[in-house]
């Protein structure tokens, strides 16, 4: 396979993708960075030879627009196609890799601006045209979605026949110093926490109130306690088609109360809102003013001190008797910013991005046609999170942890 990855969007996840991919560039080939604001891609271009003494050629392209970054493509000419701008571009960037015949990655499920939808009908909607080209797409390669279908698929393969209870834990115990921002993009990341709850159980989707099911969690390895909400997360719903046997799958993140609290009065404002309204003859959508106000996640690293926990419970049967794991990574916010200069949230996402692109231009990965991460051979991901800054550990628990979700060095009494 030729070698040469074009990396779409220069925010905080495209800045670590950026280094990650300057890190493996004997497997990456020639690197490429695009983005809506060029001076974006040189200032990333300008640390990762600083840091990594690799250089980055840069570009500047609208995603929306198809035929533009089809002429980019035809241009640079790479086998991969790295997309970390926003879910918006899904679609387009997906039809520009099949008329410039590149191969796909992304970390996040299409989103429609007008409405928050999270599915993948969308993208699954591009199978046949994928297989017809020979062309290989990779869905949701960050961490969660990613790591978590990755942890998930290596637990079926390695401790279970058959998985059963699923709960994705996604705890960013770190504190950036400020009021209220987000840790990643604040528009995307305030519609999926605003979002309608819904969780799998026995065969359908759940609707509950946004942030109405709660509980408290306690970290592996003194990362701290911390209240956890139940939401919707995307990598339910290609985890439940993969992985039938799966009754009930939730996903639970956790938030600070003055995240909450802030949330509350921006929402009770109005200032939350996708819809436009007219401000002095000129059309603007509440929830994108914000987002300009907003500090930008790429800018935390500096401050943000603690670390975050991501894992999952998986629960189900081995041998025809009934057993539980935990597999989790904690990563530290300042560890990142020594790194890579970027902090845990964009690293934890730009990392898997990064290893599935490797795995795909090494051939590791291969296929034709729309993949989840689930769907490919667990093995090589998990050993190239070890190697890569994501190490990653695994419990067995009992049935008493496993139903409390208590993990913990020191559990809460059962
Ligand atoms: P940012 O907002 O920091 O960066 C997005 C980048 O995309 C910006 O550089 C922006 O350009 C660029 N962009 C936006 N629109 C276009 C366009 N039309 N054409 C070209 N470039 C464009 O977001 P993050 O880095 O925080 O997040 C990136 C992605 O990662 C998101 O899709 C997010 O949902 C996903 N994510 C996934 C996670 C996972 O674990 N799976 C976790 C966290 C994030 P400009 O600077 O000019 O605005």
């Amino acid at each position: 396979m030729s070698k040469g990855v074009l990396i779409i969007g220069a925010g905080g996840v495209g800045h670590v993708v950026a280094h990650k991919c300057a890190q493996m560039a004997e497997v990456m080939g020639d690197i490429h960075l695009a983005s809506r604001t060029k001076s974006k891609c040189d200032a990333i271009a300008a640390d990762v030879l600083a840091r990594e003494g690799v250089s980055i050629t840069t570009h500047e392209v609208d995603a929306d627009d198809v035929d533009a970054t089809v002429a980019l493509l035809r241009e640079v000419q790479p086998a991969l196609l790295l997309n970390v701008a926003l879910p918006y571009q899904d679609l387009p960037l997906m039809e520009a890799c099949l008329q410039a015949g590149c191969h796909y990655l992304d970390t996040a499920n299409y989103e429609p601006r007008d409405v928050a939808k999270f599915e993948y009908s969308w993208q699954w909607a591009y199978q046949e045209r994928f297989q017809e080209a020979g062309l290989y797409a990779l869905l949701g390669s960050g961490f969660d979605p990613g790591v978590t279908n990755v942890y998930t698929a290596w637990a079926l393969k390695h401790h279970f026949d058959e998985i059963e209870l699923l709960d994705i834990i996604d705890v960013n115990g770190g504190d950036h110093g400020q009021a209220f921002a987000t840790n990643f993009n604040p528009e995307i990341n305030i519609r999926e926490v605003t979002a309608s709850c819904r969780h799998w159980e026995n065969g359908a989707f759940r609707e509950t109130a946004p942030m109405s099911l709660h509980r408290s969690f306690t970290c592996p390895k003194n990362v701290g306690t911390y209240e956890i909400y139940r939401m919707y997360h995307e990598e339910m719903e290609s985890l439940v088609k993969h992985i039938p046997t799966i009754r009930r799958a939730q996903f639970w993140m956790s938030f600070s109360p003055s995240y909450l609290s802030h949330l509350r009065a921006l929402q009770d404002v109005g200032m939350t809102r996708i819809d436009p309204i007219l401000y002095k003859g000129v059309e603007i959508v509440p929830l994108q003013f914000l987002k300009a106000v907003l500090p930008n996640p790429g800018d935390l690293g500096k401050t943000t001190r603690g670390r975050t926990c991501i894992g999952c419970v998986i629960q189900g049967k081995k041998d025809g008797r009934y057993k539980a794991v935990y597999i989790y990574n904690i990563c530290d916010h300042e560890a990142c910013f020594r790194e890579v200069g970027s902090q845990a949230v964009s690293y934890t996402t730009g990392v898997p991005a990064a290893i599935g692109a490797s795995l795909i231009l090494s051939g590791a990965w291969n296929g034709k046609g729309v993949f989840n991460m689930e769907q490919n051979d667990p093995d090589p991901f998990m050993d190239a999170l070890n190697r890569h800054g994501l190490p990653w550990q695994c419990m067995e628990l009992t049935r008493e942890q496993a139903e409390n979700l208590c993990v913990g060095d020191t559990p809460k009494p059962v």
